[in-house]
């Protein structure tokens, strides 16, 4: 037997894990299914390219047992296995992965995966594990070896006799404690939801032996307990599935069933990319706003897989804020499998997925607009909130797309419209964009100054929202056409010799405006005779380019 240490930075990873406060403990098992996953999918591969090897599906499969008075939970592969080398390097060492090594060698062209570039992965049983024992035969060598740790004092290797193409890992589970049992590890309810959780799409079958209750043959109505060996996870994702074989109901089912939501999502999205970088995607806009979806509470994010293994519930940085309403996942296997969100986050490969859902969303919404109204209105009531608040916040091309997706209440028939279709409809001689802004609709139309412009019969957008005006702002016009607040100055509403006989009436009322705007105290800049007003005798009005309404907004801002 030979006793060896772990290279500096394989040490210190597992002392972080040895000692690891994360509360997601159970994800060690994701990752020793993914890594047994990995060795399958290298047999897999070694027995399609090599005419030597006989090729059954039925061999490739991982098994998942218990031995409760051991207090030990095995996984079992039936993978390519490692030569002692290989379990030195691989699993003493962290500079070096073995994926990766195997990805360099063999060229492997698209459609052979094999993922797993660089993470933590195998060290990660040291969070619930005491002792991790890793029996290995590997295809590629004649003898069989074992591999022993207790963490990080080091490890020690062994032969053993032969077995079949392989590996086994048992996990010696650390004592309970006051505040943490990991017994929970051993109950077969507990290992099949977390197998269901993150490991349900894994290729191959993941078996369990599971209790099940079986009629008895003479005894009418009776049962009898069997253990039966079963396969935990579906293995075909819906997201790779074909799209035409999937129903409207598939898709909700989905939904539900990852629990994106209990509501009937209006559109769902499914998106195969198969370029320089791939991935699939399920992506739904859901039919009501989640109940905290205004709140600080509400946490936006896509669930990201790695090649069918989950390695994110919320992933924030594949949506931009103004789509975080969007619902779904997306699955790619160019994405290393890695734990660290700050690592992910770095990552080209997710940034250019990132934008390309964006886009894709984006489209999607353009489409519904054009051919489904009614939905796409319905829609935009529960959140276009959010995507006038993209044109607010977001520049360049972002804007320039979602403007075309945002609606504004008009005074025609105080329906919905979006900027397009009042452009369209101006008539000829009408100078500016005209919009008002106030609390309400009904509020807002008896404006004085509103009256006016509608007099002239132009149409008129309702600003209800406090982003309305702020989105506007940003956009500053549509088409060429500037956008004016009716309670801002010039109107452009020809009145040039109203104005004139205005001024005239000032001047012959001075003393009056002078004492009525001492008697208001400081707070108006000035009183003027004015021709805007038709059944109001008198108005507020903004000087400069900000209204009442936005001031009263940022007023209330915090500093
Ligand atoms: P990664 O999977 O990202 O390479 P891990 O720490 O999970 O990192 O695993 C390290 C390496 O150990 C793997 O790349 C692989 O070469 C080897 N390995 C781990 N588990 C197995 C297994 N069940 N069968 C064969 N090789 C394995
Ligand atoms: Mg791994």
């Amino acid at each position: 037997m030979e006793t060896k240490t772990f290279q500096a930075e394989s040490k210190r990873l597992l002392e972080l894990m040895v000692n690891a406060i994360y509360s997601q403990k159970e994800v060690f098992l994701r990752e020793l299914i993914s890594n047994a996953s990995d060795a399958i999918d290298k047999m897999y591969y070694q027995a399609l390219t090599d005419d030597a090897v006989t090729f059954d599906p039925e061999d490739y499969f991982i098994k998942i047992e218990t031995d409760e008075t051991n207090r030990t939970l095995t996984i079992r592969d039936t993978g390519i296995g490692m030569t002692k080398e290989e379990l030195e390097t691989n699993l003493g060492t962290i500079a070096e992965s073995g994926s990766l090594a195997f990805k360099n060698e063999n060229e492997i062209e698209d459609g052979h995966d094999i993922i797993g570039q660089f993470g933590v992965g195998f060290y990660s049983a040291f969070m619930v594990a005491q002792k991790v024992v890793v029996e290995t035969q590997s295809y590629h060598a004649d003898e069989a070896y074992r591999w022993e740790s207790e963490g990080v004092e080091g490890y020690t290797i062994e032969p053993i006799s032969n077995r079949e193409t392989g590996t086994t890992i048992t996990i010696y589970l650390k004592e309970n404690h006051e505040d943490e049992a990991f017994d929970e590890f051993l109950e077969e309810d507990r290992l099949r939801s977390i197998i269901k959780k993150y490991s349900d799409f894994i290729r191959y079958p993941i078996k369990l032996d599971v209790t099940v209750q079986h009629a008895a043959e003479d005894d009418e109505g009776e049962t009898v307990e069997a253990v039966e060996e079963k396969t935990i996870n579906n293995m075909i994702p819906i997201w790779k599935k074909n799209k035409s074989e999937l129903t409207d109901e598939d898709y909700t089912n989905f939904y539900h069933e990852k629990r994106y939501g209990f509501d009937t999502p209006v559109k769902h999205m499914h998106i195969n990319v198969d370029g320089t970088i791939r991935y699939n995607a399920i992506l739904y806009i859901p039919g009501q706003v989640p109940f905290d979806f205004y709140t600080n509470e509400y946490e936006r994010g896509l669930e990201l897989y790695s090649n069918g293994v989950l390695i994110m519930e919320k992933c924030s940085d594949l949506l931009p804020e103004y789509f975080g309403f969007v619902k779904g996942m997306v699955d790619s296997e160019d994405l290393s499998l890695n734990i660290s969100r700050e690592i992910l986050q770095q990552d080209r490969q997710l940034q250019t997925i990132a934008k390309n859902i964006k886009t894709k969303i984006k489209n999607e919404l353009k489409q519904m607009l054009k051919n489904e109204r009614e939905a796409y209105e319905a829609m935009f009531k529960q959140f276009g909130t959010q995507l006038k608040y993209g044109v607010y916040t977001d520049f360049g091309q972002n804007q320039a797309d979602l403007k075309d997706l945002i609606m504004f209440y008009s005074s025609r028939d105080e329906s919905l419209i979006t900027l397009q279709e009042y452009v369209e409809r101006m008539p000829e001689d009408q100078p500016y964009i005209y919009y008002a802004a106030g609390d309400s609709i009904d509020k807002v139309k008896k404006t004085p100054q509103a009256e006016r412009v509608l007099d002239h019969g132009y149409e008129l957008l309702y600003l209800t929202e406090q982003v309305d005006e702020f989105a506007i702002k940003m956009l500053g016009s549509f088409e060429d056409k500037e956008f004016r607040s009716v309670a801002g100055g010039d109107l452009g509403l020809s009145e040039t010799e109203e104005d004139s006989s205005a001024e005239q009436e000032t001047k012959e009322n001075e003393t009056l405006f002078t004492a009525m705007k001492e008697a208001l105290n400081g707070s108006v800049t000035d009183v003027r005779a004015s021709k805007r007003l038709k059944s109001h005798p008198v108005c507020l009005t903004a000087e400069g380019d900000i209204s009442i309404e936005m001031e009263k907004t940022l007023q209330a801002m915090p500093e």
